[in-house]
């Protein structure tokens, strides 16, 4: 099938005068037309900067793409002007983030916002009342009555507040949405219907997303395929039945879901694992999960483990490997 997005061996650190902290170590992956990928993991796994490299939105100096690929509708990402990235952004790919308040502007009416972003991408001359009709339209498509438009951020809930940015995200319809924890700072039952809402939207205006989340539920929900990221590199990759369902998976998903859960139970939020994510500036050599596995061998701790694939599903685990020298 046609890949939307494609990243192929993406490094990324963050550099200061005192240390480099190596925040994604060499990820690929790709994201189909209309397919959900569900980033997995813990804080600071290296989710929310592989989101950030992808709209080039790194912060200045400090984070620095190293190597790899990331091509949007088969153009290369990396090759883009600050300017031409300015116009991906909102247009192509859009981005949600956990605070509705790091989206929204608290001076400014939610109708002239989701009106700004319009304008911003506005390259067929739309009329005044064209984009004013689509406001509207975007406001009652999140369930706001489109009259609410010349209010205020703060006259609104968490969630409908999320609501708003989430209309924002798709006013220029966008091929790929990335969701970075839409919907942690919202109330447990808010949560479900934002979520249930962004499912729907996506459906209907054909969006593909990118959806980051340490929420095994929301990822059994939402997603078609799901990478499980440890230490800034994918080590499970596969669909949501590969990931959920009863096949081997790799030692740290086994943790994270403390004993594999079927679709049909209601799924937590990540099990804690015993032990610390290493130190992104003083990673380990081999497996980066090898202190805190509980199958470790010798070789674990020099040699980096070979991706494994069977049937599209991937592992990155020296068991897996021995697997498939034995013909397993
Ligand atoms: Fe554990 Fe070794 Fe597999 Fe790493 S490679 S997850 S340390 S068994």
């Amino acid at each position: 099938s046609e890949q939307l997005l494609e990243v192929r061996d993406l490094r990324v650190v963050y550099e200061s005068d005192e240390e480099t902290v190596h925040a994604v170590n060499g990820i690929s992956f790709s994201i189909g037309k209309q397919e959900t990928l569900g980033l997995v993991g813990e804080t600071g796994a290296g989710k929310t900067t592989t989101a950030l490299s992808i709209l080039r939105l790194l912060p200045d100096r400090i984070g620095k793409i190293t190597s790899g690929s990331i091509t949007y509708r088969g153009e290369d990402l990396l090759a883009k002007t600050p300017a031409q990235m300015r116009k991906i952004r909102g247009e192509s790919i859009a981005m949600i983030f956990q605070d509705p308040m790091t989206s929204l502007n608290p001076v400014l009416t939610v109708g002239d916002q989701i009106l700004e972003a319009l304008e911003l991408h506005n390259d067929e001359g739309k009329s005044k009342e064209e984009l004013d009709r689509r406001v509207e339209e975007m406001l009652e498509l999140v369930s706001i009555p489109a009259v609410r438009k010349k209010d205020y951020p703060h006259q609104f809930s968490g969630g409908m507040k999320q609501r708003v940015v989430i209309a924002m995200a798709l006013a220029c319809n966008p091929g790929l949405l990335i969701a970075d924890e839409p919907t942690t700072a919202l109330d447990v039952t808010i949560q479900a219907q934002v979520l249930a809402m962004i499912g729907e939207l996506k459906e209907k205006l054909e969006t593909s997303m990118l959806l980051i989340t340490h929420d095994l539920g929301v990822v059994a929900q939402t997603c078609d395929k799901v990478a499980i990221m440890y230490a800034g590199e994918i080590i499970e990759y596969g669909s949501v039945e590969d990931i959920f369902g009863d096949r081997p998976h790799h030692p740290y998903t086994v943790g994270l879901f403390g004993s594999i859960p079927d679709l049909t139970v209601d799924t937590d939020r990540l099990k804690p694992i015993a032990g610390l994510m290493p130190d992104p500036t003083d990673l380990p050599e081999g497996c980066k999960f090898h202190p805190r596995c509980p199958h470790c061998q010798e070789q674990c701790k020099t040699t980096r483990p070979p991706v494994i694939e069977k049937d599209g599903h991937l592992i990155q685990c020296h068991l897996f490997a021995k697997e498939e020298e034995a013909g397993v």
